[in-house]
């Protein structure tokens, strides 16, 4: 980690650990360690600080936690099942488990997100919501729990997702969502986010920007962790009941997008020492610049969508170019919090390439009867590779979506 010479202030990785797990990050200016922050214009600032008071008040709020738990179980289908997969652990010579993060509604773990900052809307008082999306999966969330929330809505799409993930846009459409194809940039998320941050500018107390992933700036990377780390309560939860008391994985795996599935995964086993924990990147097509997605292997520290974290930067510092065969996994950022564990060590990030995942899709498929996402793929990649290396031992994964919307991408590719 060369960038570790650039000033930035880190104590030793126990030490930093123990703050985190005593809640002390993030801390008032919203700082994991160095990382996070809240880089916004002035005009963003009445918004945010009183999104950050409000979500504060609701979260120990029994009245909004009954709320909440209420509809993740009627409209949500919470709890998700933690499934053994027999086959697979036969094939891998290990005891792999899955969280059904798939059959969640609307297919993805983007819901968990979605349904609480909309519940946070209402206290908020807001009267519209807008929000980014990149396949589609958070904003036909966010358009889904709008419509049952009674919210007008506004997705920021950008252009090139809009043309290859139409019934995703389709979706958004039905539930009432405006979809605005966003052609600035490359056309793909990062535009998005751009584009939905300008709007709320325009209106920042009157809208809710509901952010889909655990980044941009404070209080949005700690309020996305919150509301996923039901997949990590759940699980750790499932797994003790399943397998025994004390009877944890020797190790979990998570996609890394942006970071949401993964952050709210991870939180559950954080402070488990015999737990490893690894996150996976989309690794591309290759090392080079602009074939891949992989932020921790090949990014430095810099300023995104209001947030100071790792970044794909070319050699004069402007953020790079990225692919990936998963559009969830295309992005040069990530959330502040994984940076932040990057760097004391806890988390090990792996760059999984696009043929590996597509390898990971079939084996999925035909042992086990799912049809995964592409991004949660990679994660099966990841957990297969650390299987061969280490035999007969217990691994959890968060399957975090469903591939229904991947078939375009599948059909020419598998
Ligand atoms: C959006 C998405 C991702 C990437 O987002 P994270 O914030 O990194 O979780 C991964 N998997 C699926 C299925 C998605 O829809």
């Amino acid at each position: 980690m060369g960038w570790q010479g650039e000033g930035l202030e880190l104590a030793a990785p126990e030490v930093e650990l123990e703050r985190l797990l005593r809640g002390a990050y993030p801390d008032a200016r919203g700082r994991f360690g160095p990382f996070g922050g809240r880089f916004v214009p002035e005009t963003l600032w009445g918004a945010i600080t009183r999104l950050e008071s409000v979500a504060k008040a609701a979260l120990v709020d029994p009245a909004f936690i009954a709320e909440l738990s209420h509809q993740q179980r009627v409209w949500v289908g919470r709890p998700t099942p933690l499934m053994r997969a027999e086959n697979l652990s036969r094939a891998w010579k290990a005891d792999v488990w899955l969280k059904r993060e798939d059959l969640a509604h609307t297919g993805a773990h983007k819901i968990n997100n979605a349904l609480g900052q909309a519940l946070m809307a209402k206290r908020l008082g807001v009267s519209r919501i807008i929000a980014e999306t990149g396949a589609g999966q958070h904003g036909v969330a966010t358009a889904a729990v709008c419509a049952r929330l009674g919210f007008p809505c506004r997705v920021y799409m950008g252009a090139k997702d809009v043309e290859r993930q139409q019934p995703n846009v389709q979706r958004m459409k039905w539930f009432g969502a405006e979809v605005i194809a966003v052609t600035s940039g490359e056309a793909t998320l990062r535009s998005a986010i751009d584009e939905a941050l300008r709007e709320w500018v325009s209106d920042p107390m009157g809208t809710h920007y509901l952010l889909g992933s655990a980044v941009g700036p404070h209080p949005f990377p700690w309020l996305v962790r919150t509301f996923q780390s039901v997949i990590g309560r759940e699980s750790r939860e499932q797994m003790v009941s399943a397998t025994g008391a004390g009877a944890l994985p020797d190790a979990v795996f998570s996609c890394v997008g942006g970071g949401s599935n993964a952050i709210g995964m991870f939180h559950g086993f954080l402070g488990d020492r015999s737990v490893q924990i690894f996150g996976a990147e989309a690794g591309g097509t290759g090392d080079a610049p602009g074939l891949h997605s992989a932020t921790m292997a090949q990014g430095r520290p810099g300023v995104l969508h209001g947030s100071y974290s790792l970044l794909i930067q070319d050699a004069g510092g402007q953020v790079g170019k990225t692919s990936s065969i998963s559009a969830g996994l295309d992005y040069p950022g990530v959330g502040p919090e994984h940076s932040f564990l990057h760097a004391i060590g806890r988390v090990k990030y792996v760059p999984v390439r696009d043929s590996a995942a597509l390898d990971a899709v079939r084996e999925m498929c035909r042992l086990e009867g799912i049809l995964p996402a592409m991004e949660p793929s990679h994660a099966v990649a990841a957990a297969k590779a650390w299987c061969e290396a280490n035999p007969g031992r217990r691994v959890l994964i968060n399957l975090c979506g469903r591939g229904d919307k991947d078939m375009p991408i599948l059909m020419r590719n598998l």
